[in-house]
């Protein structure tokens, strides 16, 4: 697998990303995603929504707004405790995120431990300031939310958010009149979120502004350890690795669903369904599960209205870090909402004639910009029998679905064929046109951006009304009746094998 830096290098070359506002020298922590990123971003957000809400009963979207009452963020705990622990040079000033910086020098985790614990590791292992050699000042906490102003009025503090969910939560009263959901019942959302990081780093991995695909899914506080669509996973493998597991320094196992159930490892039958949705949905656009694990937070690293989390990890080159975080919120939240804007945000339950504030029995919070880097590190393959990269995105991911040829570009006739297939494919699915270089040239630099099939329109053409498509991961080639290659193409992307769909082509 490529590092992590060869990755930005190779989405810079080729127009997936750039670091934003480059001409002036850029700015650490934000990035633009050029006309390959941004195609490949919004199918990842397509793939989520439609796998999320569209294709499930159960769940409902909004858009909410990214600047909201500052109120929203002091009744969430943001205000007041949304910081990472900061460590100041005392002589040069150089500022460092704590838990990394220890982590990088003692291999140690410290993430979410108290300052004071933090003061106590930095001196016993004398831990200096890595640009002077001086010593840290106490560590400090660092608030992660960007603050703007509102309007011309002095004073109007307003927070960019830091997380989509707490619109969800604010937005319950609304969305439940609203709609005709019955308990259990999931909000989502995709939209940005904007942390201030201490230190980003590791390219998309960690940013400044990014967007998350976040579900805050409610059930009746005395259905928490019912659901009704455990079945479906309960044979699934996951690879595990329990807080156990990392205390008594095991390794991660393979398991069932339904075993980390029964042993208790996962404590709801909710909180290991939605582990396994998850999963399953990363592998379904073909993330390799042996690269793919959930792991349970340490109870010193569990934010404090969590009553369990797991986050689902990759196999990053700069090893196994969280992709998306699945907390077991129960109803601090919106209990908390209640009690900060004196609204009702309960339910009205018909069984039990009561109100009740439902359980938030897991929260799937994926970034997309973590997203968007496991489909590229899985897809990227430098074959060296070729000669070039391919890029194996999953075709519903991939940024161009197919692209045309014409064999050679001066006889009008053929470009004029070609042209016809061109626009008879373009309303129906994102394809380009190529007609530069030599038809190996073209198959090797869409092969380079994760073009699944190349049409080629040659001289036969002319005669049998046929073209040739070529899959990018076998090169294998098929011959296709020009007419019927729109449900040719369309059987190819959603899985159908080539040969199946054509004659073969012999190769040489
Ligand atoms: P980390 O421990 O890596 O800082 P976190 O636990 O703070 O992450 P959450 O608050 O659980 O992250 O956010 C949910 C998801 O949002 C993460 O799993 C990740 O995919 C994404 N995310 C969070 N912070 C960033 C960031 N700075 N850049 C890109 N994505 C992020």
């Amino acid at each position: 697998m490529i590092n992590i830096d060869e990755l930005a290098v190779f989405c810079k070359k080729k127009g997936f990303i750039y670091p934003s506002s480059e001409i002036y020298g850029g700015m650490a922590g934000f990035f633009d995603f050029g006309p390959l990123g941004v195609e490949l971003k919004n199918n990842i957000k397509a793939a989520w929504w439609k796998a999320h809400v569209h294709d499930r009963d159960d769940v409902t979207g909004i858009d909410g707004s990214i600047i909201t009452n500052p109120k929203v963020w002091v009744a969430s705990g943001h205000v007041g405790s949304f910081t990472d622990a900061l460590l100041e040079c005392s002589k040069c000033g150089f500022k460092t995120r704590a838990d990394h910086f220890i982590e990088d020098k003692l291999h140690m985790d410290t993430a979410g431990l108290p300052l004071k614990q933090i003061d106590e590791i930095v001196r016993h292992h004398k831990l200096k300031c890595e640009k002077c050699g001086s010593q840290f000042r106490d560590a400090e906490g660092f608030n992660l939310m960007f603050q703007t102003n509102v309007g011309p009025i002095a004073g109007s503090v307003a927070y960019l958010r830091p997380e989509t969910a707490q619109v969800i939560f604010a937005d319950f009263r609304q969305v439940t009149d609203t709609s005709r959901l019955k308990l259990p019942f999931g909000i989502a959302q995709v939209g940005r979120a904007f942390r201030n990081e201490i230190s980003p780093r590791d390219f998309i991995f960690r940013c400044r502004e990014f967007e998350q695909m976040e579900l805050e899914y409610f059930v009746r506080p005395d259905q928490v350890h019912k659901c009704p669509y455990l079945e479906e996973f309960k044979a699934y493998e996951l690879m595990v690795y329990s807080a156990e597991m990392q205390e008594k320094k095991q390794e991660a196992r393979n398991m069932s669903v339904g075993e980390a159930l029964h042993k208790g490892i996962i404590k709801t039958p909710w909180h290991a369904y939605w582990l396994a949705f998850e999963h399953a949905w990363f592998a379904g656009l073909g993330v390799r599960p042996e690269r793919l694990r959930i792991r349970q937070h340490l109870n010193e690293e569990k934010s404090h209205y969590a009553l369990d989390t797991w986050d689902l990890e990759y196999n990053f080159p700069f090893g196994w870090k969280e992709v998306q975080g699945m907390a077991n919120r129960t109803d601090f939240d919106l209990k908390q909402h209640i009690r900060h804007s004196g609204k009702d945000l309960s339910l009205y339950d018909e069984d039990s004639k009561s109100k009740i504030v439902p359980q938030v029995v897991v929260e799937p919070s994926q970034g997309v910009e973590r997203a968007f880097a496991v489909f590229m590190l899985e897809a990227y393959h430098d074959d060296k029998k070729r000669g070039n990269i391919v890029l194996k995105l999953n075709p519903r991911l991939a940024p161009f679905k197919s692209a045309v040829f014409p064999l050679v570009a001066n006889k009008p006739e053929l470009v004029k064929k070609a042209r016809e297939v061109y626009s008879s494919l373009k309303p129906h699915f994102n394809i380009y046109w190529d007609q530069s270089g030599s038809v190996g040239r073209r198959y090797a630099r869409a092969d380079e951006i994760g073009v699944p099939a190349c049409i080629t329109v040659d001289f036969d053409s002319l005669e049998d009304d046929s073209v040739t498509v070529r899959s990018r991961d076998t090169t294998e080639q098929v011959r296709v009746p020009a007419s019927i290659l729109q449900s040719v193409l369309a059987d190819f992307l959603s899985g159908r094998e080539l040969n199946e769909l054509g004659k073969a082509v012999k190769s040489g």
